[in-house]
This record gives structure tokens, sequence and C-alpha cells, in this order.
């Protein structure tokens, strides 16, 4: 029996020693989701579905279809690091292409790609949209190393980075989602006669947070509170609520030192209502943040009490309406089959 014990606990280690979980995060800090890896499936743009199918198995629309990796909302010159050790294999900008679903001219981008070996297994990181590359072609990167700046050059819509990691799986690359794939059905990627298993690629907490937040620009209205961001998707959001919140103030120019909000009340899309408590205050300094789940109020937070998602995976509408109902905000994210009630 000691030897079992043994043997398995060197499987166990030689197990751990084989993990493939290898990536280390490629910025510092947290930003919005702009896209996550599509199972559904990365290489066609448009499919039937018209969204994205998430690792955690949400139909979610996000900025587009079919999509190969992960966009976060990165400002303009935002320090890009090598999410492993490897060799640089390509540094510069893309040729431009035509991108065929949609004929039409794609402006090609500044990427960086790195070629990691793990355990045997080739793998590849990529950089997209760019401003500036710090590494040329052939030149040994080190983890956690400062490789270039992002931007928005290429087809895009606004300032994000691109990141994506591609498996060499006989001899082809193969874009496989580094968060591996959590649904409880069968990765349609993984069945895909030209796709592949996804595993979770990332060191402990070196994974990015992945969630979907609006912000607003508060301080232009003369009315008693407005919504200054919303979270409206968050990894199992269905499952856990409390990942989706909205924050509101009293903005400046209201020139108030409170607002009663007794009477006021919020409407999200689905038309499901959360009326303020009787007395309920909201201060000119103070930041009320409502989660949508379950949870105990206190000081600066409040919870709407819904047992799922209140906002949904096709976008969001929040109406907040003043203790005559007269609706004084109305807050969208333009994804789309976004519809206010
Ligand atoms: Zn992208």
């Amino acid at each position: 029996m000691k030897q079992i014990t043994l043997f398995t606990i060197f499987l166990l280690v030689l197990s751990y020693s084989q993990s493939q979980a290898f990536l280390s995060s490629p910025f510092r800090g947290d930003y919005s989701l702009l896209a996550t890896f599509d199972h559904e499936y990365p290489i066609y743009n448009p499919d039937s579905q018209g969204a994205i199918l998430s690792y955690w198995g949400e139909q979610i629309m996000l900025a587009y279809d079919g999509h190969k990796g992960y966009d976060w909302a990165l400002p303009n010159g935002t320090a890009i690091y090598a999410a492993a050790t490897g060799i640089v294999t390509f540094a510069g900008s893309t040729k431009a292409t035509i991108c065929p679903s949609e004929n039409r001219r794609i402006a090609g981008g500044v990427l960086i790609e790195i070629e990691h070996s793990i355990n045997n297994t080739e793998y590849l990181t990529s950089y997209l949209h760019l401003e500036r590359v710090l590494v040329t072609e052939g030149a040994r990167v080190s983890k956690g190393q400062i490789i270039g700046y992002s931007g928005q050059t290429g087809t895009c819509v606004g300032p994000h980075l691109h990141f994506e990691t591609d498996k060499l799986v006989s001899g082809r690359w193969i874009a496989v989602d580094p968060y591996g794939w959590q649904a409880s059905f069968n990765d349609p990627w993984q069945l895909h006669p030209e796709g592949t298993a996804s595993s979770n690629l990332w060191q402990q907490d070196q994974a990015p947070k992945l969630y979907r937040e609006s912000k607003y620009n508060i301080n232009q209205y003369n009315i008693p509170i407005v919504v200054k961001k919303i979270r409206s998707i968050g990894v199992f959001d269905n499952l856990y609520p409390n990942n989706e919140f909205f924050e509101i103030e009293i903005p400046s120019k209201y020139r108030r030192s409170f607002v009663d909000l007794t009477g006021y009340s919020i409407n999200n899309n689905f038309g499901e209502l959360f009326r303020f408590n009787d007395g309920a205050r909201l201060e000119s300094n103070q930041t009320l943040r409502i989660y949508s789940g379950y949870g105990n109020n206190n000081g600066n937070t409040l919870y709407w009490n819904s047992p799922k998602e209140l906002w949904g995976n096709s976008g969001f509408c929040l109406t907040i309406r003043d203790n005559f109902q007269q609706v004084i905000g109305t807050y969208r994210h333009k994804m789309p089959k976004t519809a206010c009630n």
C-alpha cells in the first residue's frame, strides 16, 4: 500500500509539473471586457447564433461574433507584458486583408506574436492593435517583460488589446480559449473538425478579470441622481448575480447636500422593478452601489434581491424614475438586440 501511495504522489507531482498553466496577465490592472473567445465558433464571423458563446456557456452579445481571443478596453499607451517566456515570431504591422464574409478591406494592425514551448507543446500568444512594439522578430523575451504599448491600430472601433492563444495541433495552429471550458455541456469548438479542446492556461491569480462595465459622464446633468457605472456582465452571473452592479451619485450640477430616495425606482430591460426603501438617502459626496443579487444592505451598498442576472447578456437598459414616477434617466449599452422597457 505504501508503494501505491508513493506512486500516486509521484503521478500527482508529474501531472503538476506537466500542467499547461503557463500564462501570466499581459497587462496590469483590470479593464472592461469587449469580447471573449467564441466557442461557437472562433473562425466564423458571424455564425448562426449571432453571439459569442463564452467559456462558462452563456451566449453573450459583445462587440462581434466569431472571435478568436479576448478584447479588453485598455487605453492607448498601456504597457503590454509577455504572458510567458518565448521567442518573438512576429513584431510589426500586419498587411491589410480582405474580409471575405464582409467583403471589405481590413486595415493591418500592429501585432506581436510569441512562440512558447510548454512541456513539448507549442503555443503562440498574440497581442494585436498595439501602438508601439519594443521587441524584434527572433528575440527571446521573458515572462513579464514589457514588449509594447496598446493602441487602436488595424480594424478597431476604439483602443483595446486583442489577446489570443493558439496551440500547435498536428502541425496546425488552432485558436484555444486560455480560460478553458467550464460549461455543463460539450464544447462545440472541441467537437468541431477544425477545433480542439481548451484548458485553463492561466497561472494562479494571473487570469485577467472578465466583466463588462459601462461608465457615464455624470456631471453634465441637473437632476437628482445619475448612474455613474453599470457592470452588466460577469462570469456565471446567471448563478452569481452579485457579479453585476450599478452605482448612483448626485451630479455636482444639482447642488443639493442629499436626495431623499423615497418613491424613487429603477427598472431593468425585463421590466423588473427596484424600489428604494422609504427614507433612503443619497448624500452629495456618496457613491451608492446596488448589486443585482441578495445581501445585507449597509452604508454605501444595497441589494436588488434578484435571484438571477438583472441585465441578461444582450445589453442592458436601466431607467430611473423619481417620486412622481417621471423618468429622469435612461442608460443603455449599445449591444445588438437591446430594448428598453
Ligand atoms: Zn479582438
